[in-house]
């Protein structure tokens, strides 16, 4: 990997931390607790809670995602990083752009994954 490439994915790693960062604290709003008090009907109020699960979910994806990227930023400069953990060949930029801090490229995730 070159150094302008490095930086080019320094720079998407930070831009999706901040994003990630956003939208941490947006979903952190919507799953505060509901208010049994609330003026909705019983049906909506259960569809509040439905829809609390799911930002749940959201959020504890988000926070893994950002622990991740964070992690993925000191790895940078290493000369291993870009390179596939398990086959040892280069991961295609096009997928690191996207998931700045996978490990592994698709053949070897999809075996993993039992596809
Ligand atoms: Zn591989």
């Amino acid at each position: 990997m070159t150094g302008p490439e490095r930086k080019r994915l320094r720079g998407i790693i930070i831009q999706q931390i901040e994003t990630l960062q956003q939208d941490i604290t947006n979903l952190a709003i919507l799953v505060a607790p509901i208010a049994p008090d609330v003026a909705i009907g019983r049906l909506s109020r259960m569809e509040a809670i439905a829809e609390q699960g799911v930002n749940q979910t959201k959020l504890h994806q988000s926070r893994q995602k950002l622990a991740s990227l964070r992690q993925t930023l000191p790895r940078l400069d290493s000369p291993e990083f870009g390179l596939c953990e398990i086959c040892d060949k280069p991961i295609p930029l096009a997928r690191l752009e996207l998931m700045p801090d996978t490990r592994s490229c698709v053949t070897c995730l999809d075996k993993q994954q039992g596809r």
